[in-house]
């Protein structure tokens, strides 16, 4: 095949392809909040959930955020989201079951805080929430699957959710309209790098 021929077969290729995607692009015409889950075991969920925070400030909506295990080290996102105007930011847990070590009050605390998140969830002045980590509390047991799913489906229909944390549960899943599953590959912390700031909190 000379050079021509193959310039040719190339844009006839690229044709194809363009008209194939605008037509999957003109398909997707729906507006609609949309409940996304980022889980799994690589790093990089909280702090995609939080880019999604900086683009929907950066459209004007208002954000609200919602923390369920509250590490030890206070986060970059943290300091600088609470200093955003159009942001409720509400750290709702104490820690990892393993730190409290008392079971009645993690119930608690999970329960005033989803009562919390319920508030957001109707609020209509909110565009995107952040339930950062909740897969925890429902993985423990400390909040029931089904109360979380009938809340989530009731909120206002333009407002999207955002998910993140570990091993997400088969009902939050189905439920989603957007899963990712972030693939630990390989981690710092493994080779002794401790938590970076700017990086890792
Ligand atoms: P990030 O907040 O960096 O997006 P994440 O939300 O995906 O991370 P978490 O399970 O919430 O991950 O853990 C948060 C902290 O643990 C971060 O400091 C992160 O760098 C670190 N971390 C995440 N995944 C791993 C891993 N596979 N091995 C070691 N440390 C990890
Ligand atoms: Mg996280």
């Amino acid at each position: 095949m000379n050079d021509q021929d193959k310039a040719q077969r190339h844009a006839t290729r690229m044709a194809r392809k363009k008209a194939h995607i605008d037509q999957t692009i003109q398909a997707a015409d729906t507006d609609r909040g949309v409940l996304l889950v980022l889980t799994g075991n690589g790093k990089g969920k909280s702090s995609s959930a939080f880019g999604m925070l900086a683009r929907a400030l950066g459209h004007g909506m208002q954000v609200g955020v919602a923390q369920f295990i509250k590490g030890s080290n206070d986060t970059g996102e943290e300091a600088f989201f609470r200093r955003q105007p159009g942001v409720q930011w509400h750290v709702l847990g104490e820690g990892f079951t393993w730190e409290t070590q008392n079971l009645e009050r993690d119930i608690e605390t999970a329960q005033r805080g989803w009562a919390v998140v319920r508030g957001m969830l109707q609020d209509e002045s909110l565009g995107l929430l952040v339930l950062d980590e909740l897969t925890y509390p429902i993985k423990y047991g400390w909040l029931d699957l089904d109360t979380v799913l009938t809340d989530l489906a009731a909120r206002p229909a333009m407002q999207h959710v955002v998910i993140t944390g570990r091993a997400a549960p088969e009902g939050l899943c189905d439920a989603a309209d957007t899963v990712s599953e972030i693939r630990d590959v390989k981690h710092a912390f493994r080779a002794g790098v401790r938590a970076q700031p700017g990086v890792d909190l």
